[in-house]
């Protein structure tokens, strides 16, 4: 059924103008599902995104975040998403603390100070509390983003390429962690990345978008042999 997906899109459009940025894509995420949401530059992945977020009103089509119609009910819809982007820098200024304080009132989190502590110790930050985010590296930054993207418990996680510039060891670190939000909280996850050798190892299934439609969609395992390719990337170049 819609609800035993976090997050069910129906024939979804946008358009500029001339433009068709997005062509009447359909798709679903399942609980503990990690999709990877790929595709050459201008392809329409954050306009996708930026829909599903409620920031860009779709041309036509549906979106449903656990069954719950976006554009009907936006605020019951939307307080159960949340969004990490690695480019959308936390104000830096504030120290990391304060960051997901602020955030975590703005969510209107409960229990909020134990909260903030767990988060700091399940994203490795407890020496970084009193630190401002601005000196923070990227690897940093992007712990910090992906705890306040958890702050308020989502179940459904919009990641915006959250390994782009990370070095190996801190990227695959972030995977992990993610894997353990899919498993532990039954979250599902849409996720952009240029990266295909991590697509193939933390998505559960790929969806490859070209001027604004779904060309292929499956498990990044077995796709590329489907098709008589070796790899993901000789499958998409
Ligand atoms: P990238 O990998 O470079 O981030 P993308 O897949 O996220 O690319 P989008 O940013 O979604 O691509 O853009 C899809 C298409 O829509 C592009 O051709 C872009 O130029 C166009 N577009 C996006 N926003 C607007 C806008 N506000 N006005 C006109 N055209 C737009």
């Amino acid at each position: 059924t819609a609800t035993s997906k976090v997050l069910s899109v129906s024939q979804l459009c946008k358009v500029y103008g001339t433009t068709v940025a997005v062509d009447g894509i359909s798709f679903e995420v399942g609980r503990n599902e990690i999709v990877g949401l790929l595709g050459p530059n201008g392809a329409g992945k954050t306009t996708t995104i930026n829909m599903i977020l409620g920031v860009l009103e779709p041309s036509s089509g549906s979106i449903r975040i656990e069954g719950i119609d976006i554009a009907k009910q936006r605020t019951q819809a939307l307080s159960r998403t949340n969004f990490a982007a690695v480019y959308a820098p936390l104000p830096g200024n504030l120290t990391v603390y304060q960051n997901l304080r602020i955030f975590g009132l703005i969510y209107a989190v409960k229990k909020l100070s134990d909260r903030i502590e767990a988060l700091l110790k399940q994203f490795d930050l407890e020496a970084f509390r009193n630190t401002k985010c601005g000196v923070l590296s990227s690897g940093e930054q992007t712990r910090v983003c992906l705890a306040k993207a958890m702050l308020n418990q989502p179940h459904l996680l919009l990641l915006d390429e959250p390994t782009a510039s990370l070095d190996p060891a801190t990227a695959r670190d972030i995977r992990t962690k993610i894997r353990e939000f899919t498993a532990r909280d039954c979250g599902g996850v849409l996720w952009t990345s240029h990266n295909m050798y991590e697509v193939e190892e933390v998505c559960d299934r790929v969806l490859f978008l070209s001027h604004g439609k779904i060309l292929l969609e499956g498990n990044p395992k077995t796709l590329p042999a489907e098709h008589g390719k070796t790899s993901l990337e000789e499958l998409f170049i």
